[in-house]
């Protein structure tokens, strides 16, 4: 997810995941094209944008977004996944703004309780199921196969030089060092699949029971669940009749579907009142061992250690800076409490990478 380092308003918050050579961004707010930027993010590797619903908080940076694209020149084949009615929206915004997309681009309308499933290359399927939330809302499914990979500590362990030859012993297949011959398939391993469940805004409490429990069986064993928390324990009442989400829910949401881990995202405002904020964190390097943290910030999810970006209450309330007597304070606990494995906050955004 990333963070909108120009957004006023926190709540602003997008997904960007990472994969090999393909992006695939979650909703589009505004300030978008900075985060990109900020977090290294190239618009050529964008291969998907699935925007959520059509509140301004999730979209305003679509439109932006693509035009820029097109304007330099990035002629990837991209597919915006968005509610029904996005069309409209583009073909309006781009008329009376005398814009163009690139002609390439695709764009598939989601209506509510069908579900859809875009096949973005060979390996990565993206599937939508509808949400409960005050207009049409939905959720992302995104399924990469795991790709084969050299395994360079056991190719250090039999004493291969690591450095140029690796790309040889890629590219040739077989090497020999010091009369010993390497066999690529010898050392490789193929990474696990992994599954990313992205939910839009929505009251898990409140959803239609069908639609829910079918988000929940493809999601099922998820490494990862971005989950909205807009209101905390002192709104619970109050979260459904708006059409988001506690801690508690999201919590609830996260043990269904057995997920390794949970960011929960789209915090209101009301409760990151006195926080430090608006200082975005520099991202660790892709491939990092640890998930950075900054006061409340964005955060970071690389590489090898996306598996374990497993997080304890103790990590984030240490790690964040959030003070004990604020209400913030109580959501991941909530979470937790509701049977969550894993939790973190996001303010706004992060990124997720993976190899
Ligand atoms: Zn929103
Ligand atoms: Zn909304």
């Amino acid at each position: 997810m990333i963070y909108s380092s120009t957004a006023s308003y926190s709540t602003n918050s997008a997904a960007a995941v990472q994969f090999g050579k393909r992006v695939v961004l979650f909703d589009a707010p505004e300030g978008i094209q900075h985060s990109l930027m900020h977090y290294k993010v190239s618009l050529g590797k964008i291969s998907t944008i699935f925007v959520s619903h059509l509140h301004m908080d999730h979209v305003a940076g679509l439109v932006p977004l693509l035009t820029s694209m097109n304007t330099r020149a990035l002629h990837t084949r991209v597919t915006v996944i968005g509610p029904k009615g996005i069309k409209e929206l583009m073909d309006v915004y781009c008329r009376l703004t005398f814009s163009d997309f690139a002609p390439s681009l695709q764009v598939l309308e989601m209506e509510e309780g069908v579900s859809l499933t875009h096949p973005i290359s060979e390996s990565c399927t993206l599937t939508t199921h509808t949400l409960t939330h005050a207009v049409p809302s939905f959720a992302a499914v995104l399924r990469v196969k795991g790709r084969a990979a050299i395994d360079i500590e056991r190719l250090k362990t039999a004493g291969f030089p690591i450095g140029p030859l690796c790309g040889d012993l890629i590219k040739l297949g077989r090497v020999t060092v010091n009369g010993r011959e390497y066999i690529h398939s010898d050392y490789t391993q193929t990474n696990r699949d992994r599954k990313v469940v992205f939910c839009g805004d929505c009251c898990w409490d409140t959803a239609v029971p069908e639609h829910r429990a079918a988000l929940v069986q493809d999601a099922m064993d998820c490494d990862l669940l971005i989950h909205e928390a807009t209101f905390g324990r002192d709104m619970a009442a109050r979260a459904p009749g708006m059409g988001h989400s506690t801690p508690s829910m999201a919590g609830c949401a996260s043990k269904a579907m057995q997920a390794r881990c949970m960011v929960m995202t789209h915090i209101s405002n009301r409760y990151l009142q006195g926080l430090e904020r608006d200082v975005p964190a520099e991202p660790t390097s892709e491939g990092g061992d640890n998930t950075k943290y900054s006061k409340y910030e964005p955060l970071f999810l690389s590489g090898k250690c996306f598996d374990a970006v497993f997080v304890t209450s103790d990590t984030v309330q240490h790690g964040c800076g959030i003070p004990g007597d604020s209400p913030l304070s109580q959501f991941i606990p909530d979470a937790l409490e509701a049977g969550a494995q894993a939790v973190c906050l996001a303010r706004a955004g992060l990124k997720v990478a993976f190899s």
